[in-house]
C-alpha cells in the first residue's frame, strides 16, 4: 500500500472528512484491521483565508509548495490537496515536487464522464466559480461544459462557505437556499452539480437534490485510496 500525502486544514472540517473516508474505504476493500497509510500537513486556515481575500496567490503558492515538500520528505508517495480552491496553486506544486499530484478536478472529471454527463453546474468559493482553473481543467481534459450560478447566488454560496461551513456551522435555511440555486441551475440545462468546495457536502447530500450530485471530497478521497492500493 502506498502512503497518501494530504495537505489539510482548508478547512479542518473537511480534512476530517477526508481522513475518515480514506480509512473507511481501505477497511471496506481490505477488511480486518486494515487502515490507510497517510501523512497530513495541516495549515492554519486564518493565514490562508487572509491571503486568499487579498488575492496574494504568490504567497499561497509558496505555502502550498512548502507543505507538499514536507509530505514528500515525510515519505508520502503522492500528494492530495484537500480543497478545491487551493488547486489554483496546483501548477506551482506540481513543478516543485517529484512525486505525483492527484488533482481534484481530475478525479471529479472521471466521475462525471463515467456518469455520461456533458454539462454540469459548479458550486464553490468565488475563486473556484469565477476563475478559470477549474472550469478549464474539466473542459480541456474531459470536454465537460461547466456553468456557474448568477451573481447574487454566487455571493450567497461564497459567504455561506466562509461565514458558516468552514466554521462548522450548518443551517437549514442555507441548505434550502442551496437547493433553490441548484434547482435554477437544473432549469438552465445543468445535468448534474459539482459540490466544488470540500465543505458543501457537510450541508447538502444526494438526497437533497434532484439532479446527480458530485461530492468532490468523497470522489477525491476515494480516488486517493485507489491510487494507494493500485
Ligand atoms: N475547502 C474549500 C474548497 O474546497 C474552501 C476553503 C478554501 O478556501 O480552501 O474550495
Amino acid at each position: 500500500m502506498k502512503t497518501i500525502g494530504l495537505i489539510g486544514g482548508m478547512s479542518w472540517e473537511s480534512s476530517a472528512v477526508y481522513y475518515n473516508i480514506i480509512n473507511r474505504k481501505v477497511r471496506e476493500i481490505l477488511g480486518g484491521f486494515h487502515s490507510a497509510k497517510s501523512v497530513m500537513v495541516t495549515v492554519n486556515f486564518a493565514e490562508i483565508q487572509e491571503l486568499q481575500f487579498s488575492e496574494d496567490w504568490k504567497s499561497l503558492d509558496e505555502m502550498m509548495i512548502k507543505a507538499a515538500k514536507q509530505l514528500e520528505a515525510a515519505g508520502a508517495d503522492f500528494v492530495v490537496l484537500c480543497t478545491n480552491t487551493m488547486h489554483l496553486c496546483s501548477p506551482a506544486i506540481v513543478e516543485n515536487i517529484s512525486i505525483p499530484f492527484l488533482h481534484i478536478a481530475h478525479a471529479t472529471g472521471e466521475k462525471i464522464t463515467a456518469a455520461g454527463l456533458k454539462k454540469v453546474a459548479l458550486l464553490g468559493t468565488r475563486f473556484t466559480m469565477e476563475k478559470d482553473f477549474y472550469k478549464t481543467y474539466l473542459f480541456e481534459h474531459f470536454g465537460i461544459e461547466v456553468i456557474i450560478p448568477e451573481e447574487p447566488e454566487r455571493e450567497i454560496i461564497h459567504n455561506t462557505i466562509y461565514d458558516e461551513l468552514v466554521q462548522g456551522v450548518i443551517k437549514d435555511e442555507s441548505r434550502q437556499k442551496f437547493q433553490q440555486i441548484i434547482g435554477n441551475l437544473g432549469k438552465n440545462g445543468a445535468e448534474g452539480v459539482i459540490l466544488g468546495c470540500t465543505e458543501i457536502p457537510l450541508l447538502i447530500s444526494l438526497a437533497d437534490v434532484k439532479i446527480p450530485v458530485f461530492d468532490t471530497s468523497t470522489i477525491h478521497a476515494e480516488m486517493a485510496v485507489k491510487w494507494a492500493l493500485d
